[in-house]
C-alpha cells in the first residue's frame, strides 16, 4: 500500500510538472496570466463601480478562459480567508441543477465572485425571485443570468410530460412553453428530437427572463434605471460555449 502511494505521489508529480512545463509554452505572458482566477476577492467598493456591461462582459470572457480549458489556478485557501468578511458577487446566475453545469467553473469565477440560485429546469417561482432580488437590492449584485443548456433532463421530461410525486408540479411550469412550441413546430416534436429540445430549452430561458421582469416591481424597476440587466444564455455541451441571448 505504501509502496502504491509513493509511486501514486510519483506520478502525480510527473503530471504536475508536465502540465506546468505545457503552461509555459503559452506564448504570451499576458494571456498565461488570464488563466489564473485572482486570489483576492472583489470589493464593495469594486463592485459599486461595476456596470451592468462590465459584468456581461466579464462573464463572456471568463467563458472564454474555460473554454480554452488550460491550467485554471484557484486561490481557494486564500478567498475563504477573505469571504468571512463579506461578500459583494457582480452577477447572480439561476442555473438548472444538471451537474454537467458547473456555474462558477463555465463563467471561470471563484469564491465570492458569484450568487448562485439553482433549480431543475431553471424555472422561477416565489422562492428564487425572493433570491434574485436579494443578490441585486440588498447585495448589489449588476446582472440576473437565467441560463439553460443543452440536453436539459427537465426540458426533456416536460416534453414527455413524465409525472412523479413533485417533479410534475416542477415540469408543469415548463408545460405552457412546450405546447407553444410544439404548435410552431413541423417536425418530431418528442424528445428525441435534439432541435425541438433546443427550441423549448430556448423558449423556456427567455420565459424565465419575462417572467422575472413581470413579476417583481422591484427588479423591473432597477432595470429600467439601468442599475441591472436581466440576460438570458444557453450552455452548450458540447464545447464549453455559453451563447447569450
Ligand atoms: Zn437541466
Amino acid at each position: 500500500m505504501k509502496q502504491f502511494l509513493i509511486t501514486l505521489t510519483g506520478f502525480t508529480l510527473v503530471c504536475f510538472v508536465c502540465s506546468c512545463s505545457q503552461n509555459k509554452q503559452t506564448p504570451n505572458t499576458s494571456d498565461a496570466m488570464a488563466d489564473s482566477i485572482s486570489s483576492s476577492m472583489i470589493t464593495k467598493s469594486e463592485q459599486e463601480h461595476l456596470s451592468p456591461d462590465d459584468v456581461i462582459a466579464s462573464l463572456k470572457k471568463g467563458n472564454q478562459e474555460f473554454v480554452k480549458d488550460r491550467l485554471t489556478v484557484r486561490n481557494n485557501t486564500t478567498r475563504v480567508h477573505a469571504a468571512s468578511s463579506g461578500q459583494y458577487p457582480e452577477a447572480i446566475v439561476l442555473s438548472c441543477i444538471d451537474s454537467r453545469v458547473p456555474v462558477e467553473d463555465i463563467f471561470h469565477k471563484g469564491i465570492g465572485d458569484l450568487f448562485v440560485t439553482r433549480v431543475a429546469g431553471n424555472i422561477v417561482d416565489e422562492d428564487i425571485l425572493g433570491s434574485l432580488e436579494y443578490a441585486c437590492k440588498i447585495s448589489g449584485s449588476k446582472i440576473i443570468v437565467v441560463l439553460g443548456h443543452e440536453h436539459c433532463g427537465a426540458i426533456k421530461g416536460a416534453i414527455d410530460n413524465e409525472k412523479i410525486g413533485n417533479v410534475t408540479v416542477l415540469l408543469a411550469k415548463i408545460q405552457p412553453i412546450v405546447q407553444e412550441e410544439k404548435s410552431k413546430f413541423k417536425d418530431d416534436t418528442t424528445s428525441k428530437n435534439e432541435k425541438f429540445v433546443a427550441a423549448v430549452c430556448q423558449k423556456n430561458v427567455l420565459h424565465s427572463v419575462e417572467f422575472i421582469r413581470k413579476q417583481s416591481p422591484v427588479l423591473k424597476e432597477m432595470e429600467q434605471k439601468g442599475q441591472i440587466k436581466i440576460i438570458g444564455a444557453v450552455y452548450n455541451m458540447e464545447s464549453g460555449v455559453i451563447e447569450f441571448l
